[in-house]
Protein backbone atom coordinates (compact mmCIF):
# COMPACT_ATOMS: atom_id res chain seq x y z
CA UNK A 1 0.00 0.00 0.00
CA UNK A 2 2.74 2.48 1.11
CA UNK A 3 4.50 2.33 -2.30
CA UNK A 4 1.20 2.65 -4.22
CA UNK A 5 0.84 6.03 -1.75
CA UNK A 6 4.29 6.64 -2.93
CA UNK A 7 4.00 6.30 -6.76
CA UNK A 8 0.80 8.60 -6.31
CA UNK A 9 2.81 11.56 -4.90
CA UNK A 10 5.71 10.94 -7.29
CA UNK A 11 3.17 10.58 -9.75
CA UNK A 12 2.04 13.91 -9.40
CA UNK A 13 5.88 15.31 -8.90
CA UNK A 14 6.42 13.41 -12.36
CA UNK A 15 3.54 15.70 -14.29
CA UNK A 16 4.98 19.00 -13.23
CA UNK A 17 8.58 18.01 -13.43
CA UNK A 18 8.58 16.03 -16.95
CA UNK A 19 6.62 19.75 -18.39
CA UNK A 20 9.02 21.41 -16.92
CA UNK A 21 11.80 19.35 -18.53
CA UNK A 22 10.37 19.55 -21.88
CA UNK A 23 10.46 23.24 -21.67
CA UNK A 24 6.63 23.89 -22.35
CA UNK A 25 5.55 25.79 -19.33
CA UNK A 26 7.46 29.23 -19.46
CA UNK A 27 8.62 30.09 -15.63
CA UNK A 28 6.84 32.62 -13.51
CA UNK A 29 9.90 33.30 -11.65
CA UNK A 30 13.00 32.09 -10.53
CA UNK A 31 13.39 31.64 -6.70
CA UNK A 32 16.21 34.63 -6.08
CA UNK A 33 16.24 34.84 -2.64
CA UNK A 34 20.05 33.90 -2.51
CA UNK A 35 20.68 37.26 -4.44
CA UNK A 36 23.64 35.42 -5.76
CA UNK A 37 24.29 36.54 -9.55
CA UNK A 38 23.05 33.55 -12.14
CA UNK A 39 23.39 32.70 -15.83
CA UNK A 40 20.19 31.55 -16.82
CA UNK A 41 19.76 30.43 -20.68
CA UNK A 42 15.94 30.99 -21.43
CA UNK A 43 13.64 30.15 -18.46
CA UNK A 44 13.34 26.71 -18.15
CA UNK A 45 14.51 25.18 -15.31
CA UNK A 46 14.51 20.60 -14.65
CA UNK A 47 12.39 21.38 -11.16
CA UNK A 48 9.82 24.23 -10.83
CA UNK A 49 10.55 25.55 -7.18
CA UNK A 50 11.20 22.32 -5.97
CA UNK A 51 14.89 22.16 -4.72
CA UNK A 52 13.46 21.66 -0.71
CA UNK A 53 13.27 18.26 -2.23
CA UNK A 54 15.64 16.00 0.11
CA UNK A 55 17.92 13.84 -1.41
CA UNK A 56 16.16 10.79 -0.41
CA UNK A 57 12.96 12.50 -2.03
CA UNK A 58 14.78 12.73 -5.37
CA UNK A 59 16.21 9.22 -4.91
CA UNK A 60 12.47 7.86 -4.55
CA UNK A 61 11.05 9.87 -7.67
CA UNK A 62 13.46 8.77 -9.79
CA UNK A 63 12.56 4.89 -8.85
CA UNK A 64 9.16 5.70 -9.34
CA UNK A 65 9.74 7.07 -13.25
CA UNK A 66 11.65 3.74 -14.09
CA UNK A 67 7.97 2.08 -12.94
CA UNK A 68 6.15 3.85 -15.42
CA UNK A 69 4.67 2.03 -18.45
CA UNK A 70 6.91 3.37 -20.80
CA UNK A 71 9.89 5.48 -18.12
CA UNK A 72 10.95 9.04 -19.59
CA UNK A 73 14.57 7.96 -20.29
CA UNK A 74 15.73 11.15 -20.93
CA UNK A 75 14.09 13.18 -17.48
CA UNK A 76 15.98 9.49 -15.73
CA UNK A 77 18.81 10.52 -17.20
CA UNK A 78 18.82 13.91 -15.99
CA UNK A 79 18.07 13.37 -12.71
CA UNK A 80 20.78 11.02 -12.44
CA UNK A 81 23.04 14.11 -13.52
CA UNK A 82 21.37 15.87 -10.70
CA UNK A 83 21.75 13.72 -8.02
CA UNK A 84 24.92 13.21 -9.22
CA UNK A 85 26.35 16.50 -8.62
CA UNK A 86 25.13 16.25 -4.89
CA UNK A 87 28.30 14.40 -4.51
CA UNK A 88 30.66 16.88 -6.73
CA UNK A 89 33.17 20.05 -5.56
CA UNK A 90 32.56 22.74 -7.93
CA UNK A 91 35.38 22.10 -10.26
CA UNK A 92 33.61 18.63 -10.83
CA UNK A 93 29.92 20.59 -11.53
CA UNK A 94 31.57 23.13 -13.90
CA UNK A 95 33.06 20.02 -15.85
CA UNK A 96 29.85 18.22 -15.42
CA UNK A 97 28.03 21.63 -16.99
CA UNK A 98 30.69 21.91 -19.56
CA UNK A 99 30.01 18.43 -21.08
CA UNK A 100 26.30 18.83 -21.70
CA UNK A 101 26.91 21.63 -23.50
CA UNK A 102 28.65 19.52 -26.10
CA UNK A 103 25.67 17.19 -26.20
CA UNK A 104 23.44 17.23 -29.61
CA UNK A 105 20.44 18.47 -27.92
CA UNK A 106 21.45 20.81 -25.17
CA UNK A 107 19.30 20.10 -21.95
CA UNK A 108 19.33 24.21 -21.09
CA UNK A 109 16.76 23.30 -17.87
CA UNK A 110 18.92 20.87 -16.20
CA UNK A 111 21.36 23.07 -16.62
CA UNK A 112 19.90 25.87 -15.29
CA UNK A 113 19.15 23.25 -12.55
CA UNK A 114 23.17 22.61 -11.69
CA UNK A 115 23.59 26.81 -11.71
CA UNK A 116 20.95 26.97 -9.42
CA UNK A 117 22.18 24.09 -7.33
CA UNK A 118 25.87 25.88 -7.47
CA UNK A 119 24.40 29.42 -6.47
CA UNK A 120 22.24 28.01 -3.29
CA UNK A 121 25.65 25.97 -1.94
CA UNK A 122 27.93 28.91 -2.98
CA UNK A 123 29.45 28.64 0.62
CA UNK A 124 29.16 25.20 1.56
CA UNK A 125 30.51 24.03 -1.95
CA UNK A 126 33.45 26.83 -1.11
CA UNK A 127 34.14 25.33 2.48
CA UNK A 128 33.99 21.72 1.26
CA UNK A 129 36.59 22.68 -1.17
CA UNK A 130 39.00 24.80 0.76
CA UNK A 131 38.49 21.69 3.52
CA UNK A 132 38.90 18.55 2.08
CA UNK A 133 41.33 19.35 -0.74
CA UNK A 134 44.65 20.55 0.05
CA UNK A 135 46.17 21.10 -3.64
CA UNK A 136 50.23 21.56 -2.22
CA UNK A 137 50.92 18.14 -1.64
CA UNK A 138 50.52 17.78 -5.56
CA UNK A 139 53.51 17.72 -8.10
CA UNK A 140 53.82 21.97 -9.29
CA UNK A 141 51.40 23.02 -7.36
CA UNK A 142 52.56 26.54 -7.72
CA UNK A 143 51.40 26.58 -11.19
CA UNK A 144 48.64 25.20 -11.00
CA UNK A 145 46.54 25.36 -7.25
CA UNK A 146 43.63 22.72 -8.45
CA UNK A 147 44.01 19.25 -9.08
CA UNK A 148 41.13 17.62 -10.73
CA UNK A 149 40.54 13.91 -11.50
CA UNK A 150 37.91 14.21 -13.62
CA UNK A 151 38.28 16.19 -16.53
CA UNK A 152 41.96 15.80 -18.47
CA UNK A 153 42.18 19.06 -19.46
CA UNK A 154 40.25 21.56 -16.55
CA UNK A 155 42.22 24.55 -16.99
CA UNK A 156 40.13 27.88 -19.05
CA UNK A 157 42.01 29.85 -21.48
CA UNK A 158 42.88 32.44 -19.07
CA UNK A 159 44.82 30.20 -16.98
CA UNK A 160 48.33 31.05 -17.99
CA UNK A 161 48.39 34.73 -16.35
CA UNK A 162 50.48 37.71 -16.91
CA UNK A 163 53.17 36.93 -14.25
CA UNK A 164 54.04 33.67 -16.57
CA UNK A 165 54.83 35.98 -20.02
CA UNK A 166 58.26 33.89 -19.62
CA UNK A 167 58.89 30.91 -18.14
CA UNK A 168 61.36 28.38 -17.98
CA UNK A 169 61.04 24.50 -16.87
CA UNK A 170 63.93 22.37 -16.06
CA UNK A 171 62.26 19.08 -17.64
CA UNK A 172 65.15 16.49 -16.15
CA UNK A 173 68.38 16.67 -14.10
CA UNK A 174 66.44 17.52 -10.56
CA UNK A 175 66.00 14.96 -7.94
CA UNK A 176 62.34 14.75 -8.21
CA UNK A 177 62.78 14.62 -12.20
CA UNK A 178 65.84 12.68 -13.15
CA UNK A 179 65.42 11.89 -16.53
CA UNK A 180 63.33 11.72 -19.29
CA UNK A 181 61.45 8.02 -21.10
CA UNK A 182 59.40 7.96 -24.58
CA UNK A 183 56.18 6.55 -23.78
CA UNK A 184 56.46 4.18 -26.63
CA UNK A 185 59.38 3.47 -28.83
CA UNK A 186 57.58 3.55 -32.96
CA UNK A 187 56.82 5.05 -36.14
CA UNK A 188 55.53 8.55 -35.63
CA UNK A 189 52.55 8.75 -38.09
CA UNK A 190 51.07 11.82 -37.22
CA UNK A 191 52.14 15.44 -36.21
CA UNK A 192 51.24 18.29 -34.01
CA UNK A 193 49.21 21.13 -35.59
CA UNK A 194 46.45 21.82 -38.21
CA UNK A 195 44.83 18.76 -39.56
CA UNK A 196 41.80 18.19 -41.64
CA UNK A 197 40.36 21.68 -40.32
CA UNK A 198 41.03 20.49 -36.50
CA UNK A 199 43.82 21.01 -34.50
CA UNK A 200 46.45 17.81 -33.45
CA UNK A 201 46.73 19.10 -30.42
CA UNK A 202 49.45 15.92 -29.86
CA UNK A 203 51.55 13.49 -31.64
CA UNK A 204 50.71 9.92 -32.71
CA UNK A 205 52.98 7.11 -32.09
CA UNK A 206 51.88 3.90 -33.55
CA UNK A 207 51.97 1.09 -31.45
CA UNK A 208 49.95 -2.56 -31.20
CA UNK A 209 46.96 -3.53 -29.06
CA UNK A 210 48.80 -4.29 -25.95
CA UNK A 211 52.13 -2.70 -25.80
CA UNK A 212 53.19 -1.11 -23.33
CA UNK A 213 52.76 2.57 -22.66
CA UNK A 214 55.47 4.16 -20.04
CA UNK A 215 55.11 7.89 -18.39
CA UNK A 216 57.62 10.37 -20.02
CA UNK A 217 58.84 11.96 -16.42
CA UNK A 218 57.94 11.43 -12.70
CA UNK A 219 55.07 12.72 -11.05
CA UNK A 220 51.81 12.15 -10.27
CA UNK A 221 48.60 10.32 -11.92
CA UNK A 222 45.53 12.65 -12.23
CA UNK A 223 43.51 11.49 -14.35
CA UNK A 224 42.87 7.60 -15.61
CA UNK A 225 39.21 6.90 -16.76
CA UNK A 226 37.66 6.91 -19.89
CA UNK A 227 36.76 10.47 -21.53
CA UNK A 228 34.81 11.07 -24.50
CA UNK A 229 36.88 11.19 -28.18
CA UNK A 230 40.47 10.04 -25.43
CA UNK A 231 39.13 6.40 -25.05
CA UNK A 232 40.96 5.31 -22.00
CA UNK A 233 42.77 8.32 -21.10
CA UNK A 234 45.99 8.45 -18.51
CA UNK A 235 47.26 12.19 -17.71
CA UNK A 236 49.91 12.51 -15.41
CA UNK A 237 51.41 16.02 -13.32
CA UNK A 238 54.69 16.38 -13.63
CA UNK A 239 57.02 17.68 -10.81
CA UNK A 240 58.72 19.91 -13.78
CA UNK A 241 55.29 21.51 -14.21
CA UNK A 242 54.04 19.82 -17.25
CA UNK A 243 51.32 17.41 -17.92
CA UNK A 244 50.96 14.76 -20.13
CA UNK A 245 48.31 12.72 -21.99
CA UNK A 246 48.28 9.46 -23.16
CA UNK A 247 44.86 8.00 -25.30
CA UNK A 248 42.98 5.63 -26.50
CA UNK A 249 44.65 2.90 -23.78
CA UNK A 250 43.25 -0.61 -24.27
CA UNK A 251 43.83 -0.99 -20.66
CA UNK A 252 44.96 1.59 -17.72
CA UNK A 253 47.29 0.29 -15.58
CA UNK A 254 47.48 3.62 -12.80
CA UNK A 255 44.80 5.34 -10.79
CA UNK A 256 44.71 9.19 -9.78
CA UNK A 257 46.95 10.03 -7.02
CA UNK A 258 49.53 7.70 -7.85
CA UNK A 259 53.28 8.43 -7.78
CA UNK A 260 55.14 7.36 -10.84
CA UNK A 261 58.79 7.34 -12.10
CA UNK A 262 59.85 8.04 -15.86
CA UNK A 263 59.58 5.07 -17.80
CA UNK A 264 56.92 3.71 -15.85
CA UNK A 265 53.78 1.18 -16.78
CA UNK A 266 50.93 3.77 -16.98
CA UNK A 267 48.82 1.48 -19.43
CA UNK A 268 48.52 -0.76 -22.49
CA UNK A 269 48.37 0.62 -25.91
CA UNK A 270 44.86 0.49 -27.86
CA UNK A 271 42.25 2.30 -29.91
CA UNK A 272 39.52 2.74 -27.74
CA UNK A 273 37.66 6.70 -28.11
CA UNK A 274 37.46 8.14 -31.44
CA UNK A 275 40.69 6.34 -33.10
CA UNK A 276 41.21 4.32 -36.22
CA UNK A 277 44.06 1.49 -35.79
CA UNK A 278 45.83 1.34 -32.53
CA UNK A 279 48.45 4.36 -31.69
CA UNK A 280 49.33 6.39 -28.87
CA UNK A 281 47.74 10.16 -29.02
CA UNK A 282 50.71 11.54 -26.86
CA UNK A 283 50.12 15.14 -25.44
CA UNK A 284 52.33 17.66 -23.78
CA UNK A 285 51.02 20.22 -22.10
CA UNK A 286 51.64 23.33 -19.78
CA UNK A 287 48.39 24.47 -17.55
CA UNK A 288 46.38 23.40 -20.08
CA UNK A 289 48.21 24.92 -23.36
CA UNK A 290 49.26 22.12 -26.21
CA UNK A 291 52.90 21.98 -27.01
CA UNK A 292 54.38 20.54 -29.90
CA UNK A 293 56.47 17.10 -28.34
CA UNK A 294 58.84 17.74 -31.26
CA UNK A 295 59.57 20.98 -29.97
CA UNK A 296 61.51 19.26 -27.35
CA UNK A 297 61.65 15.62 -28.11
CA UNK A 298 64.33 14.13 -30.80
CA UNK A 299 62.14 11.49 -31.71
CA UNK A 300 65.06 9.73 -33.75
CA UNK A 301 67.14 9.41 -30.72
CA UNK A 302 64.30 9.08 -28.25
CA UNK A 303 65.79 11.89 -25.89
CA UNK A 304 64.67 15.46 -25.06
CA UNK A 305 66.82 17.81 -27.43
CA UNK A 306 67.62 20.52 -24.24
CA UNK A 307 66.70 19.60 -20.48
CA UNK A 308 65.11 23.03 -20.11
CA UNK A 309 62.32 24.32 -21.92
CA UNK A 310 61.49 28.38 -22.63
CA UNK A 311 57.79 28.92 -22.59
CA UNK A 312 56.58 32.40 -24.01
CA UNK A 313 52.99 33.88 -23.69
CA UNK A 314 52.14 34.96 -27.31
CA UNK A 315 48.53 36.20 -28.23
CA UNK A 316 47.02 32.95 -29.35
CA UNK A 317 48.39 31.28 -26.37
CA UNK A 318 52.16 30.23 -25.88
CA UNK A 319 54.89 29.11 -27.20
CA UNK A 320 57.40 26.29 -26.23
CA UNK A 321 60.99 25.81 -27.44
CA UNK A 322 64.35 24.61 -26.19
CA UNK A 323 66.59 27.40 -23.78
CA UNK A 324 69.34 28.73 -25.79
CA UNK A 325 67.75 28.40 -29.33
CA UNK A 326 68.50 31.14 -31.70
CA UNK A 327 69.14 29.50 -34.57
CA UNK A 328 66.49 26.97 -36.14
CA UNK A 329 67.16 24.97 -38.88
CA UNK A 330 64.45 24.83 -41.61
CA UNK A 331 63.17 21.10 -42.12
CA UNK A 332 61.07 19.50 -44.28
CA UNK A 333 57.57 20.92 -44.42
CA UNK A 334 58.28 23.99 -42.50
CA UNK A 335 56.55 27.72 -43.49
CA UNK A 336 58.17 31.21 -42.29
CA UNK A 337 54.18 31.22 -40.30
CA UNK A 338 54.50 27.79 -38.79
CA UNK A 339 58.17 28.53 -37.71
CA UNK A 340 56.89 31.99 -36.15
CA UNK A 341 54.28 30.60 -34.19
CA UNK A 342 56.25 27.44 -33.02
CA UNK A 343 58.78 30.28 -31.36
CA UNK A 344 56.56 32.87 -30.12
CA UNK A 345 57.34 35.17 -33.12
CA UNK A 346 56.03 37.00 -35.98
CA UNK A 347 56.60 36.69 -39.87
CA UNK A 348 57.79 40.09 -39.92
CA UNK A 349 60.35 39.71 -37.06
CA UNK A 350 61.56 36.40 -38.53
CA UNK A 351 62.09 38.83 -41.81
CA UNK A 352 63.74 41.58 -40.48
CA UNK A 353 66.65 39.14 -38.39
CA UNK A 354 67.22 37.26 -41.23
CA UNK A 355 66.98 39.88 -44.12
CA UNK A 356 64.16 38.17 -46.59
CA UNK A 357 60.66 38.88 -47.17
CA UNK A 358 57.81 36.73 -46.09
CA UNK A 359 57.42 35.16 -49.99
CA UNK A 360 61.58 33.91 -49.57
CA UNK A 361 61.95 29.89 -50.39
CA UNK A 362 63.15 28.56 -47.49
CA UNK A 363 65.13 25.53 -47.86
CA UNK A 364 65.67 22.69 -45.65
CA UNK A 365 68.95 22.86 -43.59
CA UNK A 366 68.43 26.61 -43.73
CA UNK A 367 69.37 28.33 -40.53
CA UNK A 368 67.27 30.80 -38.98
CA UNK A 369 67.89 33.51 -36.26
CA UNK A 370 64.37 33.08 -34.00
CA UNK A 371 65.49 35.90 -31.49
ZN1 LIG B 1 46.23 11.99 -32.09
Amino acid sequence: MTSYTKIGTFLFLFTVLHITALGNTPITEVKRDTAIAQVVYGSDFLFDGMDSLSTKELYQYKDSLTYLNSPPKELINQLHIYLKIRTMDFNQIYATIDSLFELNTIPYPLINELNRYIANHQETLNNFETEIIDTSQYPADHYYHSWNTITPNPYGANYLTTPDSVIELQLIGTPRSPEFVMPVVDKLTSKYGWRSGRMHKGIDIDLQVWDTVVTAFSGMVRVARNYKGYGRVVVVRHFNGLETLYAHLHRIKVQPGQMVQAGELIGLGGSSGHSTGSHLHWEIRFKGHPINPLNLVDYQNHKLTHSTLVLRKTKHGFAGYPKGSIFYVVQNGDYLYKIASDYGTTVNKLCKLNDINRNSRLSVGQKLRII
